[in-house]
């Protein structure tokens, strides 16, 4: 059996789980509560909220059966949608809610390196927040989070401003003005052109990219109110110390997002070279059909992608230092039953230990133990349970010595 293309063995979690540490302690420091939301999900809520001409919609969704009558539920592809719908859902009154969640997505892209259809975020959201600050605070947030909390130096971060609707009613107009005056156009930009315009910002293909080189911007035609904000954001930006590029392409892949948008890129991650983005999107409560409109901002980081970033400098992290392994030796089938309430004792008090009961010489015993890193070996033979001793033998020094087995917790002091 083959594990399923596009997804993942975690061997060794610890650089994960340093992810996920850091981010819980960078973010308590905004008053961020943790939620989990499920990993099924209708698929109805994504339909409306991403936007059925979106690549995820409408090639990407994993549909895995109908739900109750002819619901169809699916595996989520994204978060925001489905913290909106656990914030209306669960009658939050809290505004802005700040919360973060983290978990698997799932998508069915082609797998490459730092793409797959089985991947991790860190979803970051703040719900109910009209303020500009909170866009500011938001981008600062996980740019601290990056530069300090992870440590990484080797990224930029890219912001874009796509207005208000009207702003970008006009500038749909202007853009499309702008392709029909072209002799001609790739097939690519005639297929989205139709469906979801500003999309065309999306493709990658060099054809597709020198015509829009010369495109008209979102930024260019921003009404007077919307040109006003968005250089606040730049000054404010500034303000906290936040440096960045303007990049007037990007519009990110979906639909719900207006006014501020972002992504942090990092040229170590090579052709999928996002690890992360977000933005602004006043609009989703009222997309995914509630009455009342709730601005909110947030962003979501690519797990894997930071793991691939932080892989090739896993030396300099402060990573948690595992716990000094003590291996216990039983000589003899007798001495089992001593070594497996010996270990549950040391255990008790905070000793991590690893016992041997498959038999064998303590000849090969030990060369396990070493081999599993073993600080300290205990061993155990007929003499020492007779006169309730153990041998406590330092596995770097290889010096040993016959301690009483009640004072063997204070002889390791490894807890
Ligand atoms: P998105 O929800 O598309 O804005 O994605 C946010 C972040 O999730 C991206 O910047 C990537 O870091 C990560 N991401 C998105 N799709 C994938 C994927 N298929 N495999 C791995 N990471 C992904």
């Amino acid at each position: 059996m083959q594990r399923v293309r596009g997804t993942q063995d975690f061997l060794d979690l610890t650089l994960f789980n340093f992810i996920i540490d850091r981010a819980r302690r960078h973010l308590q420091r905004y008053a961020f509560r943790e939620i989990a939301t499920p990993i099924l999900e209708p698929t109805e809520l994504f339909k409306r909220s991403l936007g059925i001409f979106t690549d995820v919609v409408s090639k990407e969704m994993y549909t895995i059966c109908a739900g109750e009558g002819d619901e169809q539920i699916c595996l989520r592809p994204e978060a925001t949608a489905a913290t909106m719908r656990a914030f209306f859902n669960n009658n939050v009154e809290e505004r802005p809610w700040r919360v973060f969640s983290w978990g698997s997505m799932f998508r069915h892209e082609r797998p490459q390196k730092g793409r797959y259809r089985q991947f991790h975020q860190l979803n970051i959201e703040y719900i109910g927040a009209p303020s500009l600050f909170t866009d500011v605070e938001c981008i600062a947030l996980i740019d601290s989070f990056l530069s300090q909390g992870l440590m990484l130096d080797n990224y930029a971060l890219h912001l874009n401003f796509l207005g208000s609707l009207e702003d970008r009613e006009r500038y749909r107009g202007e853009l499309r003005a702008f392709l029909d005056a072209q002799p001609v156009l790739p097939k690519a930009i005639v297929d989205r052109k139709e469906t979801n315009l500003l999309r065309i910002f999306d493709l990658k293909d060099s054809d597709c990219q020198a015509l829009l080189a010369n495109a008209p911007t979102l930024i260019d035609s921003l009404s007077p109110e919307s040109h006003a904000e968005w250089e606040q954001l730049q000054t404010l930006l500034a303000h906290v110390g936040v440096s960045f590029v303007i990049n007037p392409r990007l519009v990110r892949g979906l639909d719900y997002y207006n006014k501020t948008v972002f992504e942090f890129v990092s040229m170590a991650l090579g052709a999928q070279n996002a690890l992360g983005g977000g933005g602004r999107y006043d609009y989703l409560s009222q997309t995914l059909g509630e009455s009342d409109m709730v601005p909110s901002i947030g962003a979501a980081l690519g797990i894997e992608r930071l793991l691939l970033l932080l892989e090739s400098r896993r030396d300099t992290l402060p990573l948690p230092r595992e716990k000094a392994l003590v291996a216990l030796l039983p000589v003899a089938e007798a001495q089992q039953p001593l070594v497996l309430v010996c270990a549950q004792f040391l255990r008790h008090h905070g000793v991590c230990c690893e016992s041997f009961f498959d038999g064998g010489s303590v000849k090969s015993m030990m060369r396990r133990a070493n081999k599993h890193g073993a600080r300290f070996a205990v061993i155990i033979g007929e003499e020492e349970q007779r006169e309730n001793l153990v041998v406590v033998k330092d596995m770097v020094t290889g010096s040993e010595k016959k301690v009483r087995q009640e004072q063997l917790l204070d002889e390791l002091n490894v807890t």
